[in-house]
């Protein structure tokens, strides 16, 4: 069995190759730096947590790359405080970065066994997270608006009510929420950042390639 040291080393290095590929943002460096990624794969993964790999986590899905982690986290730019949505729970490790970034976190996952399983380990750790089974694609209204929104599965388009989610630019004195999707095929799909400048107006950009599991969903899904 693994020591505490060796992967506290491991995880160090992990941060280390981060920084290397481009995630120049410190508060997410830090955060991979403190969240225990080996305590969110099963323990036949855990000499593996800290490549910078996806590794299954049952029901066929994914815990996702540490690097498309820090990246969206990165794109959301979250301030302490923030209201983050995340869409697609998975294994918690993204909502885990996202408590340790300071944020307030909504998480929604589809296969509720795997809610289940999550949501035991999120609170064994002490992150406090609001978890809910269901359809991602359609939002948590009644806690909306949201500073971030989050989508960790590959979608066919940014779903309009995830969209109408968000901040907009000036309400209570704060920035234009921020919607972070990977959007495109089954085989391959671009990160798209989109910020709500007004209650119809989004300014979008679009950056890197990546490949996720798909979004299933009435809003988006592949
Ligand atoms: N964020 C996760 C983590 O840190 O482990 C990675 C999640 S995995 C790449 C994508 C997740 O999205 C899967 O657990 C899948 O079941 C979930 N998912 C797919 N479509 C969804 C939807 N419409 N609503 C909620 N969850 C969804």
């Amino acid at each position: 069995m693994l020591s505490d040291g060796v992967f506290d080393r491991r995880r160090q290095r992990l941060v280390d190759q981060m920084r290397e590929h481009g995630i120049s943002d410190e508060r997410v460096l830090a955060a991979i730096g403190s969240t225990h990624r080996h305590r969110f794969v099963e323990k036949a993964f855990r000499p593996r947590a800290y490549e910078d790999e996806a590794l299954p986590i049952g029901m066929k899905q994914t815990i996702s790359q540490p690097f498309t982690v820090a990246y969206q986290t990165m794109l959301l730019d979250v301030q302490p405080g923030d209201r983050i949505l995340e869409v697609g729970t998975g294994s918690g490790y993204q909502a885990a970065v996202l408590c340790e970034m300071g944020a307030r976190v909504f998480s929604i996952e589809r296969h509720r066994p795997l809610l289940a399983r999550t949501r035991d380990l999120l609170a064994s750790l002490g992150y406090r997270v609001a978890l809910k089974t269901g359809d991602g694609t359609l939002g948590w209204a009644s806690q909306a608006p949201f500073d971030g929104v989050v989508i960790t599965a590959g979608a066919s388009e940014a779903p309009e009510t995830l969209l109408r989610q968000l901040r907009i630019e000036g309400e209570d004195d704060k920035p234009a929420g921020r919607l972070v999707a990977p959007v495109g095929n089954r085989e391959t799909q671009t990160m798209w950042l989109y910020r709500r400048l007004a209650e119809d107006r989004y300014e979008k950009t679009a950056s890197r390639q990546f490949k996720f599991v798909p979004l299933i969903g009435q809003q988006g899904g592949l």
